[in-house]
């Protein structure tokens, strides 16, 4: 479990990007074409690991026809073109030493995006993925700001980071920290996206809310979710180590938890299983009756048996 990671930490492994730096030698890519940019990733991909700036010359043009994540809108973001995610330019809500993560990750030097390809209805953190609080911070002041920080990983988080990946590849490009990154997200990315994270990212910090899509749809406003999450989260442990979350929402144990966690066990390879009981009914919550309130008795015993049962995913806390 997070072996890649734990090397890492131990110096036995260098993060992903900083060997997709060393790929870099001065390349340009500026002027090939998109369908050449996809064949060399495949080629480098076959070989090794990619160069970064292949990839950042890939998410930037991505930038003019946004399909980085499955939402697909098309909008021109360099011409200031928004779409349901309402990010234009990158802005930041907040840098900072995370004490709260997972055990392994603490303490975890977080960033977080302003902006959200979601529509939780429910959403813990709606002051910035809904409302979009942030400053635009340039990416060589984040730069020294990560060199100069503590924390044993760098957590891009948000709202969520797929519609920012191009600005964190540009900071990635400048930071030379030898520390694991953190892909912590919704995991609904396009497929592109996923293969530019690919053997960038070493540790996916996965957010796996339904299973159900219907619910899927009603309370996030999200299509098509099981199928883009399971085929995510498969291609995210194929490169990097996986830690997923679930934050139990109160009457969705039988459609949603039990159901995903029994995927989880039987399909994924040595997840580590966060199963979380601090749902809050905030946001717009109350204008659903399933999800209005907090979690009652039952349903916290509930979670307690299936931390036991799932205890060999690390499901303790
Ligand atoms: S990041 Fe996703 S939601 Fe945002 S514009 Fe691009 S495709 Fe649309």
């Amino acid at each position: 479990m997070l072996e890649r990671y734990h090397k890492i930490l131990s110096g036995k492994l260098q993060p992903y990007y900083l060997n997709a730096k060393e790929r870099d030698r001065g390349r340009d890519f500026s002027s090939r074409t998109m369908d050449e940019l996809w064949n060399e990733l495949e080629k480098e991909s076959k070989r090794g690991i990619p160069p970064l700036e292949l990839k950042r010359e890939l998410a930037d043009r991505i930038m003019r026809n946004c399909i980085l994540c499955e939402r697909i809108c098309g909008v021109n973001r360099e011409r200031g073109e928004v779409g349901v995610c309402k990010v234009s330019e990158t802005k930041i809500s907040s840098v900072f030493t995370h004490l709260g993560e997972e055990r392994e990750l603490v303490p975890s030097q977080t960033v977080f995006f302003a902006g959200c390809n979601f529509k939780c209805a429910f959403c813990q953190n709606y002051e910035i993925s809904q409302l979009n609080q942030g400053r635009k911070v340039a990416p060589e002041m984040l730069v020294e700001k990560l060199e100069n920080s503590g924390g044993k990983n760098i957590n891009w988080v948000g709202g969520d980071p797929t519609p920012n990946l191009p600005y964190i590849l540009e900071v990635l490009s400048g930071l030379s920290k030898e520390v694991p990154q953190i892909w912590n997200s919704n995991l609904y990315l396009s497929e592109e996206s996923m293969k530019i994270l690919s053997k960038l990212m070493d540790v996916y910090l996965t957010d796996f809310k339904y299973w159900d899509d219907r619910c899927a749809k009603r309370l996030s406003k999200v299509e098509d979710y099981k199928h883009v999450l399971k085929k995510n989260h498969l291609l995210a442990e194929e490169t990097g180590d996986l830690i997923i979350r679930h934050l139990v929402l109160p009457s969705h144990i039988e459609c949603c938890t039990k159901p995903l966690l029994e995927w989880i066990d039987s399909e994924l390879d040595e997840p580590r299983v966060n199963i979380m009981s601090q749902y809050r009914p905030v946001w717009n919550a109350d204008q659903h009756e399933d999800i209005g309130r907090y979690l009652n008795a039952e349903e916290k015993r509930e979670i307690r048996r299936l931390r036991d049962k799932y205890s060999h995913l690390g499901a303790d806390r």
